[in-house]
């Protein structure tokens, strides 16, 4: 039976074999309509074509067989307390042993009598039970009606599993799913377009992926770069472009910004009292600002520069502009040590420029908020320096022209908005991030913002030495640090907070402060942690910058822009639980100032591979293995694994920019750009890491099919509009289009 209603609109519990409880376990694998299963591809392919011989494998090979369990053992070693699951498994020909690591279940799996297929490499058995061994192969418990048919001699699609719905199940769904829906499939790729790009069709190109047949290149299929992979990525990137292509489109045009002036005065007064020549990276971008903001169309701008590279006069450069012109600016930040940061670092310029300048944060007294709001109101003040408390509907300003976001990257993008709705005029925005973003992840998640990017560093500044320490040598790292404090030097020490247990983490800075002024007495020892009332946490960061602190134990707060010369140490404690951006960061604390600076990461994840080896080690990309939350192998083991690679990466690479594009390669682009931002594009097919060529084809074309059809309002463009509409019309605020 074939429905009439889309696939998009069928809830995959109505596909025939089903029902609601699978239905709920397919839910968790991302898949709740029947569309979703179908663009749900494989994550892997088995090449079944050739079943092997047990007595026919030799060591290295690796290899396929199918034979009957044995016997089936379960223990635990004293060691390592891993739990080991062993199976002996026989065909006609031989014996083989094969062990699985931390799957206890897997003891019901393979009970005695059961046939198996099993694909692995084979290694030759130490413990001699059998000549050989196959080390955690991929394996598929066959019944008797798989014997004759669908698992063998063929390349067999395997798929992320969640728990109670196997690889296998999960196939025998897909199956069905096509005899029943694949006439309904719509093609929504202009036939041009597709025949240029020489794509295959969504009806031919489904069920290769799902169903290959014995001729598929195994290799392509697994590395997903088959036509048909690409065929489906490029429809997602294509989408997504259009979107945002159009969105871009109607800011320009709809909404007129304010054209700013430059106020050639203030700007020379401006020169004169900087301590300090602008690099030349400087320079340029500034000048990109300027050009934009002297335009009649808003300025929606992204400044990224690592750490360091001196976004901040950058910023202070555009707000003199603004405030030149007439206008007010705001300039926000993410926490609030970096937001008096910044005001205490601008406000001598400002006031050197008669420009007024004020601090706007949580907790302050309730007639000193009330003066400053009415200031903003007024106009009084020109500039507002502040965090989220910028956002409260409370503050309303005379003329806002210009907003800037610090560290964009802990901002989401609603933040970014309802800032820019404070004003009854549509402001300019500069949004600036010192966590460079690859350059797919700015084409997508910003696609809708210019780029402007600081490569240079002030003269002077060297590249920080990194090293690595097992817990069980902190000492080594403390003598590192011993040695910095006694040249007169100040360090950091940092300990994670994450949210979950925030409670004992902070305990364990506390121990910590405990344990190091113990240790490095007389030098004296300072502590911040988010939960100090917002003055004490001033009160702690104006003694460090004071020197009246040498050693300051810290949670992640130090994380960004602060900026003290003197410090040259930076420890992180459990450095395994940091991202790279996010260690990137702290590392830019330090070495600052003329001084050698060190970043010593502690972590227990245990002795990590150069640099080298590590690039050789294989990931799973594919877009699954990150996003399906039921995802059964995500194990402690997978965590350790790319936390040992992370800090491999991280001790070898020094540019931000490469660091970001191994940080995307390694985690993801959920993990890199936060979840939960992630989670509004999450392509299905598509993965930023790979696909970077086929981007920006995805780019290129999507301007030039907007150049001749600007509203997609041609009929072969229909579909493409009507798929864009339903997934991204909400999600980008397009409103109605056409
Ligand atoms: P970030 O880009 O990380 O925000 P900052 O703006 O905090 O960097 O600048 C880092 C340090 O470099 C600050 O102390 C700043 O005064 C200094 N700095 C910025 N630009 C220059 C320059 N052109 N020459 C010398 N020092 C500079
Ligand atoms: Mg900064």
């Amino acid at each position: 039976m074939v429905t009439q209603s889309p696939l998009w609109h069928t809830p995959i519990q109505y596909a025939k074999g089903v029902g609601p409880r699978r239905a709920r376990l397919l839910e968790k694998l991302g898949i709740v309509t029947v569309e979703d299963a179908l663009w749900f591809v494989p994550w892997r392919y088995d090449d079944r074509v050739e079943v092997h011989s047990i007595g026919n494998l030799l060591p290295g090979m690796k290899a396929t067989i199918r034979g009957r369990v044995e016997r089936c053992r379960i223990n635990t070693t004293s060691r390592r307390r891993l739990v080991v699951v062993t199976i002996m498994v026989r065909d006609e020909t031989g014996v083989i042993e094969c062990v699985f690591f931390n799957q206890p279940y897997l003891e019901n799996t393979f009970a005695a009598g059961v046939t198996v297929l099993l694909t692995g490499t084979v290694s030759p058995n130490p413990n001699a039970q059998s000549f050989f061994l196959m080390k955690a192969p991929e394996y598929e418990v066959l019944d008797i009606e798989d014997s004759l048919e669908s698992a063998l001699g063929r390349i067999v699609p395997i798929y992320h599993e969640t728990h109670g719905l196997s690889s296998k199940q999960i196939r025998r769904i897909m199956q069905s799913i096509f005899e029943q829906y694949s006439p309904c499939l719509q093609e929504i790729l202009p036939d041009t377009m597709r025949e240029q790009l020489r794509f295959p069709t969504i009806s031919e190109a489904l069920p290769v992926l799902h169903a290959p047949d014995q001729h598929q290149s195994v290799p392509l299929l697994n590395q997903h770069v088959t036509p048909e992979h690409q065929r489906l990525a490029f429809e997602e990137l294509l989408l997504l472009q259009l979107a945002l292509a159009m969105k871009r489109h109607r800011q320009v045009t709809a909404t007129p910004g304010i054209v700013f002036a430059k106020h050639q005065k203030l700007h020379e007064q401006l020169q004169s009292v900087l301590p300090f020549s602008l690099t030349s990276a400087q320079e340029r971008v500034i000048r990109e600002i300027f050009q934009d903001m002297a335009q009649s169309t808003c300025m929606n701008r992204l400044l990224q520069g690592d750490v360091g590279c001196g976004k901040t006069v950058v910023a202070l450069h555009a707000m003199v502009m603004a405030c030149g012109s007439g206008y007010q600016a705001a300039l926000m930040a993410p926490t609030e040590v970096l937001s008096e940061q910044h005001y205490w670092s601008l406000k001598p310029l400002f006031e050197a420029l008669n420009i007024s300048c004020v601090l706007l944060k949580g907790g302050q007294a309730g007639g000193e908020r009330a003066e400053i709001l009415a200031n903003l109101k007024s106009g009084e003040v020109q500039v507002v320096v502040g965090t989220h408390a910028l956002l409260q509907p409370d503050v309303r300003f005379s003329k806002l022209g210009l907003v800037i976001v610090d560290e964009q990257h802990k901002f989401g993008v609603l933040q970014r908005a309802m800032l820019r709705e404070k004003a009854s005029w549509q402001p300019d925005v500069l949004v600036m991030t010192a966590t460079p973003i690859p350059r797919t992840l700015a084409m997508t998640w910003y696609g809708d913002l210019d780029v402007s990017v600081i490569d240079e560093f002030p003269p002077g500044k060297k590249p920080v030495h990194t090293k690595l320490f097992e817990a069980k040598s902190r000492n080594r790292a403390h003598q590192i640090l011993r040695k910095e404090l006694e040249a007169g030097r100040q360090a950091y020490v940092v300990y994670p907070l994450v949210e979950p247990s925030e409670k004992v983490d902070l305990q364990a800075a506390m121990e910590a402060v405990e344990y190091l002024r113990e240790q490095f007495a007389p030098f004296r020892v300072g502590l911040l942690h988010g939960r100090l009332p917002s003055r004490e946490k001033q009160s702690v960061m104006s003694q460090f910058q004071k020197k009246e602190i040498d050693l300051l134990v810290a949670t992640t707060v130090v994380e960004v822009g602060l900026d003290i010369h003197n410090a040259t140490v930076m420890l992180i404690e459990h450095a395994e639980r940091f991202g790279l951006a996010q260690l990137h960061q702290l590392r830019g604390r330090v070495g600052r100032g003329q001084h050698q600076g060190h970043c010593l990461l502690i972590h227990s994840v245990g002795r990590i591979p150069s640099y080298n080896q590590q690039m050789s080690l294989r990931i799973d990309r594919s877009p699954g293995a990150r996003q399906s939350p039921g995802r059964v192998s995500a194990s402690a083991e997978v965590a350790r694994s790319t936390a040992k690679r992370r800090l491999g990466v991280f001790a070898q690479l020094d540019d931000g920019f490469a660091l970001a594009e191994e940080d995307l390669n390694i985690r993801g682009p959920g993990q890199v750009l936060g979840v939960q931002q992630w989670g509004a594009i999450a392509f299905r097919v598509a993965d930023l890491a790979r696909d970077v060529d086929l981007l920006s084809k995805a780019r290129r074309i999507a301007q030039e099919l907007l150049q001749r059809d600007p509203n997609l309002s041609f009929p072969e463009h229909h579909a493409l509009k009507e798929t864009l509409v339903r997934k991204w019309g909400e999600k980008l605020a397009l409103g109605s289009i056409g």
